[in-house]
């Protein structure tokens, strides 16, 4: 992109040489004009440069060049203008596409979920085209047809008088109405052809898809008669499409033409009065005809403008919504102080009618230490974590993040300092690599495979023929569900953040590699001292953590450690007996005690 500044001079340049090509334009019937005059008076003098006569004379053979180098320049500007503005709406519709994804990106998580992304995508297309159309049609045929029916309609006034002005300008306002008017109705009508066509070629999808039902129900005429009324529909929409085109046209032939002879006939009446000559009816005649070109193509601009008004307006609605979630203006950074979360009298629901799905959850969670998640599907777990990472704030109470409520803070430093290994796991679909350096792109090769190592992940890396530069396939469906939660961990390592969350980051890893990868977190995160929340299915992966939490329907039911939860015996007691009664390690991490 150019940038502003020299969007500016292109435009200017643009402008400048419209100014210059109409002006030149406006030049070739004068100079037709003259050429005529002077063969009107002196016939002889239409021999081609005859000698003796010098260059500084403009007989009428000169003129004739002058009248065709003048059409050919203006014609060079026009075009050459066009060339210029090209970067210039290029680069205004590469702004808008790179400022409207900005935004969608700093929407919040709740409009992402409820819009469907291909409609999205459509609406930014469309919308971005309409701004280089938009843009392109005002710069290149509205401003120079007014320019240019100003200039002529001031040069028909000065040389031939009000009356030839006024007729102009009156031919020129009928011809617009009628076109607008007229193309106004044709979209109606176009639209109800390609709503005919649709429905045909609906119908003709529909009937073979369903071939089977068809000859069970011997109905194969019944649908031929369907598909051909269908087809009938499109017809008359068709032909309607066609005939009120050849209406518009013919209008407008007739209107221009009108006006056209009115000014000719004023041109024979001066004429016969001795104060016009041969000429002057020649270059009325060109001046009027001069204007009627841009003319042609006023039904189409018109229509271009309708439709980019309506794609840029949507687009400006998309521009204009607000995300429920950002940050506060002017909220400062961040300031983690080895990653300490409490949770405040919380609660929340994700619809404002209906009964909350947090109830004033409160529970803390010293720098550095680890606490896990437990309760039945759907109680609010992965809820915890998405109000702790700011994908929707909280009702009521407080969430804190080292002291700080995290709506205080500015959104971005808040995610930098937290890493997240997700429930579903979706990859881009690129090599290994560049999905573990997601986390952390400046990450060297090294600690890339370090943290491959501490998920369990590198030795079925270096199993596969390509290693590293493996492309995963779409949201990464060439790997297994293990390898996935894998990476997502390796990933997540690697953002070096301090704060880990963890959604059942591995419930399709079997469980000895579970334990493996457990234990070297462990490590990692004593080492380090992360701050860890982990949601677990498998109550084996808890056994360990500094502090278990038991949720029951958005509140907090048991609390303490497994020791502590297992003296208790509560719903974790009984969980554990449960889970333990399943035949202790299973290899699939399903259930696998079916007496099969
Ligand atoms: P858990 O992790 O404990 O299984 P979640 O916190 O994911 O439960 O979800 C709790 C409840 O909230 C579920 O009933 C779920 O259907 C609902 N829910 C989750 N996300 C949304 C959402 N974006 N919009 C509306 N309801 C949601």
């Amino acid at each position: 992109s150019g940038g502003a500044a020299g969007d500016g001079s292109q435009t200017a340049a643009a402008l400048m040489l419209m100014v210059g090509a109409k002006l030149t334009v406006i030049q070739v019937p004068f100079l037709f004009k003259h050429a005529i005059d002077g063969l009107a008076l002196d016939p002889s003098a239409a021999a081609l440069l005859p000698d003796g006569v010098p260059l500084v004379v403009l007989t009428p053979p000169l003129l004739m060049v002058a009248y065709g180098a003048a059409r050919a320049a203006a014609e060079g500007m026009a075009q050459l203008r066009s060339s210029l503005f090209a970067s210039v709406t290029e680069a205004a519709a590469q702004r808008t596409a790179v400022n409207t994804f900005r935004h969608l990106h700093a929407m919040d998580l709740s409009f992402h979920l409820s819009r469907q992304t291909g409609a999205l995508s459509r609406t930014v297309e469309r919308g971005t085209k309409a701004v280089g159309v938009l843009l392109s049609t005002t710069v290149l045929h509205v401003l120079p047809t007014a320019f240019e029916v100003s200039v002529v309609s001031a040069l028909l006034y000065r040389n031939c008088g009000g009356a030839f002005a006024a007729t102009t300008l009156a031919t020129l306002a009928l011809y617009s109405a009628f076109t607008f008017g007229v193309t106004r109705w044709r979209t109606q009508i176009r639209r109800d052809q390609n709503r005919a066509e649709t429905a045909a070629a609906q119908s003709f999808v529909d009937s073979l898809i369903n071939f089977e039902t068809v000859k069970y129900f011997d109905a194969t005429a019944h649908e031929e008669r369907r598909y051909d009324a269908s087809l009938s529909t499109y017809r008359q929409a068709a032909l309607k499409t066609a005939g009120s085109l050849a209406l518009l046209n013919f209008g407008q032939s007739v209107i221009f033409s009108g006006g056209l002879a009115t000014c000719l006939v004023l041109a024979a009446q001066e004429v016969a009065a001795g104060t016009m000559t041969i000429g002057d009816v020649v270059m009325v005649h060109g001046l009027v005809f001069q204007v009627s070109i841009p003319l042609n193509l006023l039904g189409m601009v018109y229509n271009q403008v309708r439709q980019s008004s309506t794609d840029m307006a949507a687009l400006l609605k998309l521009l204009g919504e607000t995300p429920a979630v950002a940050s506060a203006p002017g909220a400062p950074p961040l300031a983690a102080a080895g990653g300490s979360l409490r949770f405040d009298g919380v609660s929340f629901g994700y619809a404002d009618d209906a009964p909350p799905l947090l109830k004033g959850l409160s529970f803390d969670v010293p720098a550095g230490s680890t606490l896990a998640i437990v309760g039945g599907s759907g109680s609010g777990k992965s809820t915890i974590l998405r109000l702790l990472y700011r994908f929707y704030d909280a009702r009521a109470g407080r969430v804190l993040i080292d002291g700080q409520d995290v709506r205080d803070v500015d959104v971005d430093s808040l995610r930098s300092a937290i890493a997240v290994v997700p429930q579903d796991v979706v990859l881009f679909n690129e090599s290994l690599l560049y999905n573990l350096r997601y986390g952390r792109p400046e990450a060297t090769l090294d600690e890339a495979k370090a943290a491959a190592r501490l998920a369990q992940l590198d030795r079925a890396i270096e199993g596969m023929p390509k290693g590293y530069d493996t492309v995963v396939g779409e949201r990464g469906l060439k790997l297994s569900g293990g390898e996935k939660q894998r990476l997502a961990i390796a990933r997540a390592l690697l953002k070096k953040a301090p704060i880990l969350l963890c959604d059942e980051a591995t419930s399709a890893v079997d469980t000895v590699t579970e334990h493996a990868i457990f234990t070297h977190l462990r490590d990692a995160t004593r080492d380090e001292r992360r701050t860890c929340v982990m949601i677990a299915h498998r109550l084996s992966t808890v056994v360990d953590a500094d502090r278990i939490i038991v949720l029951n329907k958005g509140e907090l039911a048991e609390s303490g450690t497994h020791a502590e939860l297992l003296r208790l015996g509560g719903e974790y007691a009984r969980m554990w007996a449960l889970q333990q009664g399943e035949g202790g390690p299973d290899w699939t991490g399903t259930t696998s005690s079916l007496p099969l």
